[in-house]
């Protein structure tokens, strides 16, 4: 069996660092071109690019709904066509217990926007473009805070990546006849900067405590997932949702 993703465009959002560079390099050595997404991070995604022939930048701020339209469009017309969304990016922010006012509402719709908006938004310009094209294929990164929940300061967090579990099955059911698939890929924590803030929190021992393998997850053993989904090998898994985690539901 090989993974050949030869020919294909695919668009990963949050590629600048973390799981989705790790996504990005391995779909470029699948033989995928990638549009490498970033917000902050434009040193860091045009180095990538450097690494990836046939891969381009583009840089979009997933707060603003009018800036993941023009990055769809930009990305389509670039390639001239896309065939699969990695729908990556995610903030996880921290927010104080008794917190009700306007840091708690700022919080929740960054939370809300960039975790579930704006994926729902690029979802819906994907699934436009695929049925056009005779199909695609979606993968959208949640998180095992959607199945487990999370700890009191992440709550939005888990709510956010709930939500994604619940889009993605709903596309799948709904335009799987147009062989658009969608899938869910699960991380557990996984040695990124967003996993760090959590263990510096919480320190290194509540996270491994939680897991039945020795090591943290680390961003390649989410990508290569990723890339398998991507590569059209695995479509009647279409609706499911594939757990990253370490076997921590069974530790
Ligand atoms: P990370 O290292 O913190 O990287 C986050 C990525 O999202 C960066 O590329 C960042 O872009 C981008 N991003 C953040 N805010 C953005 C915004 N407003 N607009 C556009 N892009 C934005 O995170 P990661 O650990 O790789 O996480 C990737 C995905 O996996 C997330 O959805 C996360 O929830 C999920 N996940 C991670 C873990 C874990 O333990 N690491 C566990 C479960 C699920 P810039 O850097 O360019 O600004």
């Amino acid at each position: 069996m090989k993974v050949d993703l030869s020919g294909k465009a695919v668009l990963v959002t949050g590629a600048s660092r973390g799981i989705g560079r790790a996504i990005t390099l391995r779909l470029v050595e699948a033989g995928a071109r990638v549009a490498v997404h970033y917000r902050t991070g434009e040193k860091e995604a045009k180095d990538l690019v450097g690494q990836c022939s046939g891969s381009r930048a583009f840089g979009a701020d997933l707060r603003q709904m009018d800036n993941v339209r023009s990055l769809f469009e930009d990305v389509v017309g670039h390639f001239g066509g896309l065939d699969v969304v990695v729908n990556n990016a995610g903030v996880a922010l921290r927010i104080e217990e008794d917190e009700t006012g306007a840091d708690w509402e700022r919080a929740w719709d960054d939370t809300m926007n960039i975790n579930l908006k704006a994926l729902t938004l690029l979802c819906r310009m994907a699934i436009r473009h695929f049925r056009a094209r005779g199909g695609g294929r979606i993968i959208n990164i949640s998180s095992r805070a959607a199945f487990r929940g999370d700890t009191e300061h992440y709550m939005e967090y888990a709510a956010s990546k709930g939500g994604i579990v619940a889009l993605t099955r709903s596309i799948a059911r709904a335009y799987g006849r147009e062989n658009i698939t969608a899938f869910d890929v699960a991380p557990g924590f996984t040695r990124t900067a967003m996993a760090q803030d959590f263990i510096d929190e919480y320190g290194e021992r509540y996270v491994v405590d939680q897991i039945a393998l020795n090591t943290l997850t680390e961003p390649d053993d989410v990508a290569t997932i990723v890339t398998f989904l991507a590569s059209g090998l695995a479509d009647h898994a279409t609706g499911t949702t594939i757990d990253v985690n370490a076997g921590s539901y069974v530790h």
